[in-house]
């Protein structure tokens, strides 16, 4: 191939619109990164008739931040992370510990990628914006959850793979005061408009419905979803992969994408890292915490930036009187519960801004672990096989996913889902791969562009 010529600004800032596509069908797509992202992204455009190539760098699918994650599956309880209002909630409702939840650590303070992300997140955290960003995430995510059920018709064997387990997401509160708030929130409005129907329940009935939780902890009253769902994401990437394969999807391992050559405005081939040239008509990145580094190689700057987070895993302690967990436990952000098939729990939770920094710190484990052990009775976990996993979110300045073109005309991105990029993931997927085909999108992608940021936002 001749692709002798490599501009890498060539993509930098034109104007602020989308360039127009040309809805060429099918191409041959070649999708980077083999994460719950990638391989949605792979799947919908093979169903739409593209010739489809998956590169990832490890040895199978789902092995970074796909691997193990909180495991909830519940667009009614997203919001914004971008919203100075939530911090102000926190200070006023919660107590002490909860202003450990966030942790900036000195690596951030002295990285300028931290800075120049935060500074655009603190744009976006006003009330107005938070808002708005609120309602495009659960957009998505009503949106992905319908397309879950559509491919769960279609494939039933996928659900019994998701390892779908709790039955509904039970929302706990700190007092009653958090509780009104939260029941007049936009977001409770914005779940309502959509018909999703959502249950606040008085102390006893909350008990009722999962008597696992210390009843102290229900006093104030919860709210009970019935469409919040879990499972284990790292199957769901092995399903996906089968599914994949049987849509005709092939997939290149052990492949590292080290640039990007790029020929008036146009990818014509990502170059890995043995000098492999891998050509395609459309190049998607969906990289997670690696996209804003590999799209830069094309000159297209996205402002994403990771979060650490602690994943622990704990069984129920047989000797405990307490039933198993039924439903996910959702306590205000602190720590999220969630009832696995294998008879453990996933608890998730810390949000510290360390840069790409996987070290696991034991105070932070014991930080999180406390926070769960609160909401259940004296002696419920069995500690000693307490096993903890750090991971990364891809989180964007305003924590809404960037989803379509880039000013490079081939060159698409589907990343940054932050904390929410399983649910997300179906939704955000046949979005783009719609958009692609030149197909009208269900939902409008405008929302999602990765163009959005523009220069100053
Ligand atoms: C603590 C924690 C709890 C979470 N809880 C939930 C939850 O309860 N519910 C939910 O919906 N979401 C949750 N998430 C978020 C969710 O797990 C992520 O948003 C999602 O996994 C991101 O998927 P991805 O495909 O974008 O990234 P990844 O899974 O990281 O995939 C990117 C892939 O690209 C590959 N790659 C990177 N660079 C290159 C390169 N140069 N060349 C080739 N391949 C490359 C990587 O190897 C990787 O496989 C949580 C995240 C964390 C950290």
């Amino acid at each position: 191939m001749s692709a002798n010529k490599t501009h890498r600004k060539s993509a930098a800032m034109r104007g602020l619109e989308t360039p127009p596509r040309s809805a060429q069908c099918p191409q041959r797509v070649v999708v980077l990164g083999g994460g719950i992202i990638g391989l949605s992204t792979a799947y919908y455009l093979a169903k739409r008739g593209h010739e489809v190539l998956c590169i990832e760098k490890e040895s199978q699918v789902g092995m970074l931040a796909s691997f193990k994650n909180g495991s909830f599956f519940d667009s009614t309880l997203y919001s914004s992370w971008a919203d100075f209002s939530a911090v102000y909630r926190k200070q006023t409702h919660s107590t002490k510990s909860k202003k450990s939840a966030f942790r900036i650590e000195a690596a951030a303070w002295m990285d300028p990628a931290f800075w120049a992300w935060g500074l655009k997140f603190m744009k976006n955290s006003t009330s107005r914006r938070a808002k708005e960003n609120g309602r495009k995430i659960r957009d998505l995510g009503f949106y992905s959850q319908r397309k879950l059920q559509e491919l769960i018709r279609m494939h039933p064997e996928l659900e019994e793979a998701m390892e779908q387990t709790a039955q509904g997401t039970l929302e706990l509160f700190e007092s009653t005061g958090e509780r009104d708030e939260v029941m007049h929130s936009d977001r409770i409005f914005h779940c309502l408009e959509n018909r999703i129907p959502l249950q606040p329940l008085e102390a006893g009935e909350a008990a009722c419905l999962e008597p696992a939780l210390n009843p102290k902890v229900l006093s104030p009253g919860a709210m009970y979803s019935s469409t919040g769902t879990n499972g284990d994401v790292h199957k769901t990437c092995v399903a996906l992969w089968n599914l994949c394969r049987q849509q005709g999807v092939m997939f290149r391992f052990d492949t590292e994408i080290t640039d990007i050559l790029v020929v008036d405005n146009h990818v014509v081939a990502v170059q890995a890292q043995n000098g492999d040239l891998i050509e395609g008509d459309s190049f998607v990145l969906a990289l997670g915490n690696n996209t804003p580094r590999v799209a830069r190689l094309a000159g297209v700057k996205l402002p994403m930036y990771p979060v650490k987070g602690y994943v622990l895993s704990v069984p129920r302690n047989t000797e405990s009187s307490a039933p198993p967990l039924q439903c996910n436990v959702y306590a205000g952000g602190n720590a999220l519960v969630s009832p696995m098939r294998d008879n453990t729990m996933r608890i998730s939770g810390g949000a510290d801004f360390a840069g790409f920094n996987y070290k696991s710190d034991p105070k932070r484990v014991a930080w999180l672990f406390q926070q769960a052990k609160a909401l259940f009775p004296d002696n419920y976990f069995d500690e000693s096989k307490l096993e903890s996993h750090v991971c990364l979110r891809p989180v964007s300045a305003d924590d809404v996913p960037f989803i379509g073109q880039t000013m490079v005309e081939n060159l698409y991105v589907n990343s940054g889902h932050g904390s929410k990029g399983w649910t997300l993931s179906f939704g955000s997927a046949a979005l783009l791969a719609d958009h692609i085909s030149g197909r009208t999108p269900e939902i409008n992608i405008e929302k999602f562009s990765p163009l959005r940021f523009g220069l100053f936002r």
